[in-house]
């Protein structure tokens, strides 16, 4: 009989890695979760290009690559007046699985993801991620649902814990409690959701998984960077219990409502060797001049004019998470007047911009563009002789749009696993590379999956992709597939083919309340 289910939980496990996983399992610091392995298809779950959250979570949720789904970076270039802005959920050109089973008839339940604010609107709950403004932002679409969750479960939030590296075991202590709350409170408020909705899909993110590697991964202890100090270990594995214990809820929850279980990160994790600087790369090959003293003025002014701003819209009511449009001056420092290429956002991928006055030469862009190319795919560790990109590629070539009129950078170089392109580097440091004892780890490619439903076949057996999720999502829901989804159905996680049926999926309409959002978001068009 073929596999299907009413419902599908999904733990969205943020940076969960096998790299991890595997280690921490065996040393039983994650009963729930290992149990989860043993009785699940799993496998390698294949992040987006670049492999960073809002475009990895999209890729997740659309069933489409950059490409189609348009998110490329956490940020991008609004052409009308060349302003860096932040991606939104608004800008996502394809509908996500929450659309189109709502879309459906049915419900759905999403806690914490990315990408979701403003926030769509779908029958069901959508609390939106850690890109949301605020607190109140974050419940937008469930203003109720907000105040229960105010009421009773004071630790729930959609932020981020761990901002640095704790320095001291009791700034440790006091950051690990309340990530443990979280976790716990994030159960909680997954299982209140539930009574509240009739879910078909339930989506619950934990986003402190990433930055807690990010920040502690040596005290994982799970490969050559370990280490072992008194107390601090045994912190960041209380921590992983909680998780474990949360995630252990949800999975009870899906057994109670008779539903699949889907854990999935949105990219793995390992060892940070280096912070790549991608515009000190370009001033290297002549591409962009260095400010010269005298001329600094200009960028500190733009910079500072921004902050300003920032600050101004912080202080205003209801402006506490508002993200103004900042200028491209005021990101990158360089000499403009000697400048042809610049990077003027981007982590974990070189994001590079041609400057107009060379974009608007077809033979001279050319030839630029395919050495920037060049210089990126030839970029080394001086050390150890590795590339420090996986690729470097022409988004007009590589994806057949034009960068220009869209916003987007004219090449794109996705980091090498251990490494992380930054374009945020202080203008004043020559410096290529740097370690950052602040971030002893960061994202890789090859995150995890793992599925158990009715009909598995269990065994560590997958390579998918993340848009491969959403496809075979629907497929178990019984659900059409819209035809543009690029993912594919995941029939070998199944002792038989699932049945499967395409459709024109919903068209995304102007959505007036999600831009009455934005605007509070973004503060307008300026
Ligand atoms: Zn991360």
């Amino acid at each position: 009989m073929p596999a299907s289910a009413t419902r599908v939980m999904f733990l969205g496990l943020d940076g969960g890695t096998q790299l991890a996983f595997e280690p921490l399992f065996a040393r039983g610091l994650m009963p729930n979760l290992a149990a989860l392995w043993r009785r699940a298809a799993f496998g390698t779950l294949r992040s987006s290009i670049p492999m960073v959250t809002p475009v990895a979570w999209t890729s997740f949720s659309t069933g489409c690559t950059p490409p189609v789904h348009g998110i490329h970076e956490f940020y991008y270039v609004e052409t009308s007046d060349r302003t860096v802005r932040p991606n939104h959920a608004g800008r996502v050109r394809v509908p996500t699985l929450w659309q189109v089973l709502s879309a459906a008839g049915r419900e759905v339940v999403s806690l914490n993801l990315p990408m979701t604010y403003p926030p769509p609107s779908v029958r069901g709950i959508v609390v939106a991620g850690a890109d949301a403004p605020g607190r109140d932002w974050a419940f937008a679409q469930c203003p109720e649902f907000g105040r229960e969750i105010f009421e009773h479960v004071p630790d729930y939030t959609h932020k981020i814990i761990w901002k640095g590296r704790p320095r001291k075991l009791d700034e440790l202590r006091a950051v690990a409690a309340r990530c443990s709350a979280v976790f716990r409170a994030q159960a909680d408020a997954a299982e209140r959701a539930d009574r509240r909705a009739d879910w078909s899909a339930m989506m619950v993110h934990f986003h402190n998984l990433d930055s807690l590697q990010h920040r502690l991964w040596p005290y994982l202890d799970v490969d050559e960077t370990g280490v072992r100090e008194k107390g601090w270990n045994e912190e960041v594995e209380g921590c992983l219990r909680a998780l474990d214990e949360a995630a252990g809820r949800l999975m009870e929850l899906a057994s109670k409502r008779d539903a699949a279980i889907v854990a999935v990160s949105d990219h793995g994790f390992g060892p940070c060797k280096a912070l790549v600087n991608v515009n000190g790369l370009l001033q290297k090959a002549g591409l962009q001049k260095r400010l010269a003293y005298g001329t600094r003025f200009r960028y500190r002014a733009s910079r500072l004019r921004d902050r300003f701003r920032r600050w101004q819209t912080r202080h205003e009511p209801g402006g506490a998470g508002r993200r103004l449009p900042r200028s491209i001056d005021g990101q990158v420092g360089c000499d403009w007047t000697r400048t042809v290429a610049f990077a003027p956002f981007g982590q974990l991928s070189g994001c590079v911009f041609l400057h107009p006055d060379v974009a608007s030469h077809a033979d001279r862009a050319d030839r630029m563009t395919a050495e920037i190319v060049e210089l990126f795919r030839e970029a080394r560790d001086p050390e150890t002789g590795d590339p420090l990109f996986a690729d470097a590629f022409t988004v007009a070539d590589q994806y057949g749009l034009d960068p220009e009129s869209e916003g987007l950078p004219v090449v794109l170089a996705p980091s090498a696993d251990g490494y992380q392109a930054q374009a945020k580097w202080s203008p004043f440091r020559g410096d290529l590379m740097r370690h950052d004892p602040n971030l002893p780890a960061t994202h890789r490619m090859d995150g995890i999956v793992a599925i158990d439903a009715p009909d598995i076949r269990p065994g560590g057996h997958l390579l998918a992709d993340l848009h491969d999720l959403a496809p075979t999502t629907l497929a178990m829901l019984g659900v059409r597939i819209p035809d543009r989804m690029e993912g594919r159905v995941l029939h070998e996680a199944f002792e038989t083919p699932l049945p499967v049926r395409y459709g024109a999926g919903p068209i995304l309409a102007a959505d007036p309340r999600q831009e009455e959002l934005l605007v509070a978001f973004c503060g307008g068009e300026e």
